[in-house]
């Protein structure tokens, strides 16, 4: 099966994403990297995440009972409607605090 990627440009972030056939689906799908391990940032030093990564210790949520992934906390920016890649605007989170991690607390 041919490889595809999706190409973004947005806010000043350039990157591609892989995607594969779904056999199921019948269509491609993204497969997202860990923006984790390999951050990308808008041109203002917003991190780039998407929807369902596991939320972070800055995260906050309008409604507590919903499951606590990015997609669900307020600080999230979908970018477009296909996508589940979005902008964080946490700005505890942003590239000049690079000090923050997944294991640090907040104060
Ligand atoms: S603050 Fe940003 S990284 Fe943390 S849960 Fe919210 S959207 Fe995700």
């Amino acid at each position: 099966m041919e490889k595809k990627t999706r190409h973004y440009e947005f806010e000043g972030a350039v990157f591609d994403i892989p995607m594969f056939y779904d056999e199921r689906m019948g269509r491609y799908i993204e497969e997202y990297r860990n923006f984790n391990e390999n951050p990308a940032w808008t041109a203002d030093g917003y991190p780039i995440t998407h929807s369902v990564e596991d939320a972070c210790p800055w995260g906050e949520w309008d409604n507590p009972s919903r499951c606590n992934d990015c997609g669900s906390c307020r600080f999230y920016s979908p970018i477009a409607a296909h996508t589940r890649i979005g902008v964080c605007r946490q700005e505890k989170r942003m590239r000049a605090n690079k000090k923050c991690s997944q294991e640090e607390k907040p104060n």
